[in-house]
Order: C-alpha cells, then sequence, then structure tokens
C-alpha cells in the first residue's frame, strides 16, 4: 500500500499528489460550494450524523444539489477514514458547485463536485493553547450580513473569517472576535464559537449574529445544562465581553479553547477559569463515548 493518504473525489480515490479538481471547478472560482470539517476520537467519528445534517442544509440554503443520498456520502466518509487507516483525525468533507463556465452562473455546473480527505490531526489551536488559554482582539471586520453570505452557511466562501484572521495577527492576537454586521453585539470568532461567564451565567450568542450554529456550541449547551449551569442565548456586547468572569471558544478543530486576553485586557484573572476548565474536561469525555460516534 501507498504511503500517501488516499483523498476521495466523485466516487474514486487517488493518492494526495495526484488528487485534483478543474481549474473551471465553481468551488475555485467563486467560493461556491459547501464544507464540513469533523473530526474522528479513537475510531469514532463524533456526531458524524449531525455534521451530514448540515452539510445538507448548507447545500439546500445554496441551491446546491448533492449527487448523493444522505447515507451514501456518510458511507463513503467512514469508507475514507478506513481506507486511510485512521483512527484519530481530521475530516474535510467539500461539496463544490462542480466544473463549469467562467461565468458566475451555476446554472452552467451539470455536477456537483465531492471530495473527502481525512487526514492526522494538526490541532487549530494546540493542547498548550488549551491549557494556558489564548488571546483576542475584536477586529474591525464584521460577520458578514444573514441577508447575504452569512456564516450560519458554511460555505466555502471564508473570505470573511480569513480578513478578520488578518487582523488579528496583525495585533498580535491569536484570535479574532467579529462582531455582528451592525456592529452591535458579539458574533463569534474566525471559525470557532464563543461563551461567556458572568457570575455564574453563562452566554452565549444567537444564530441572528450570523454565526455559524457549531456542532461542539451545540453539544456544549447540552452539556452547561446537564451539569445544571445557568445559560442563556442572548446578544452580547463588547462591553460585557471584556468584564467576563470568564470566555471560551468551541469548535471541531478547536474543540474547548479558554480565552484569557481579550484587547489586551485579562479575562478574570488571566487564566482559565472553573466552569471552562470543567467543560473542557467534560468535553473530552463526549467525544470518546460510542453514543456520540460512528465507528469507522
Ligand atoms: N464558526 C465558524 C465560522 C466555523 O467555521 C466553525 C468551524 N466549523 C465553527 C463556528 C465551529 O463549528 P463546529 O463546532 O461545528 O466545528
Amino acid at each position: 500500500m501507498s504511503k500517501e493518504l488516499m483523498i476521495y473525489i466523485d466516487g474514486r480515490f487517488y493518492p494526495r499528489s495526484k488528487a485534483k479538481i478543474s481549474v473551471y471547478d465553481h468551488g475555485l472560482l467563486y467560493g461556491d460550494g459547501v464544507f464540513e470539517g469533523i473530526r474522528a476520537y479513537d475510531g469514532l467519528i463524533f456526531k458524524l450524523d449531525e455534521h451530514m445534517k448540515r452539510l445538507y442544509s448548507s447545500a439546500r440554503a445554496i441551491r446546491l444539489k448533492i449527487p448523493l443520498t444522505r447515507k451514501k456520502l456518510t458511507e463513503a466518509v467512514v469508507e475514507t477514514v478506513r481506507k486511510n487507516r485512521l483512527r484519530t483525525c481530521y475530516i474535510r468533507l467539500v461539496v463544490t458547485r462542480g466544473v463549469g463556465t467562467l461565468g458566475v452562473d451555476p446554472a452552467r455546473c451539470p455536477k456537483a463536485t465531492i471530495i473527502i480527505i481525512a487526514q492526522p490531526l494538526e490541532a487549530l489551536l494546540g493542547r498548550k493553547s488549551r491549557q494556558r488559554g489564548v488571546s483576542a482582539v475584536i477586529v474591525s471586520t464584521r460577520r458578514d450580513l444573514p441577508s447575504g453570505t452569512t456564516h450560519e452557511i458554511k460555505s466555502l466562501n471564508y473570505l470573511n473569517s480569513v480578513l478578520a484572521k488578518v487582523e488579528a495577527r496583525q495585533a498580535g492576537a491569536d484570535e479574532p472576535i467579529l462582531l455582528d454586521s451592525r456592529g452591535f453585539f458579539v458574533s463569534e470568532a474566525a471559525v470557532a464559537n464563543l461563551f461567556m461567564v458572568k457570575d455564574e451565567v453563562v452566554a452565549t450568542p444567537p444564530t441572528t449574529a450570523g454565526l455559524l450554529s457549531g456542532i461542539t456550541r451545540s453539544e456544549t449547551m447540552k452539556l452547561l445544562n446537564r451539569l445544571g449551569y445557568r445559560l442563556v442565548e442572548r446578544d452580547i456586547t463588547p462591553f460585557e465581553l471584556i468584564n467576563a468572569d470568564e470566555i471560551f471558544l468551541t469548535g471541531t478543530a478547536a474543540e474547548i479553547v479558554p480565552l484569557v486576553r481579550l484587547n489586551g485586557v485579562k479575562i478574570g484573572n488571566g487564566k482559565p477559569g472553573p466552569v471552562t476548565r470543567r467543560v473542557v474536561e467534560d468535553f473530552h469525555r463526549l467525544t470518546r463515548d460510542p453514543g456520540n460516534g460512528t465507528p469507522i
């Protein structure tokens, strides 16, 4: 067997160095497509059904017909992981509008392209970040409008997050925090959702702030409820955020990451707080629970 990773494209497997798609694919030309970032832990693909549901919802929102049923596509994801003999890995599932003309019209793209990459994990934010926490700045780039290229759709159009990330880097911070399109309320980080704790009440912004309804976010919300914390989904102002006792970010790649410095100001005492530490610990257990995973 070749040592190269095998990539799935439209029903066939190609070694990584030969896995290529057309330069006329509208995923490349226009960022026209949808995707999922999924993770497997010790032989279990975490919340795979939820990721598949979200993929089909994103596709529906951009009128993209995925040429496989959800069941068949789920099988293809599992098969890709199996083929690469991976047990703990990151999976990128991409469905582009497919090959078309140079014009933007998706009607000229007869068939969507499906790509599945499964590879060993290169943590977005490593273990050290999870233990010590990260810094963030509120950037001037605003989350896209819910009436436009909203991040409620997990589309291939990530320029909004890219620009926010560039701004954060320029400011010497690890992560950007984006406000909603009006600049009133906190939305999310570049590729992660956000929670804050104040006086033992946990709050997270609503999807109307143009954010992606994260699977880690919803699992964290359930977890907080189970643990008996008071949890509210509500608008959060930058003032409230900077005065929070604790802040943490959630996402498939990041998992749960404490945010300990915002705009140069220490959050709480500048160390991960008790609620965050509890959530980190319990989330770790959740990801290994066979009830939450699809066996590879
Ligand atoms: N927001 C955005 C913009 C993201 O790209 C991601 C990563 N998928 C998240 C939030 C976190 O979502 P999830 O927990 O489903 O990975």
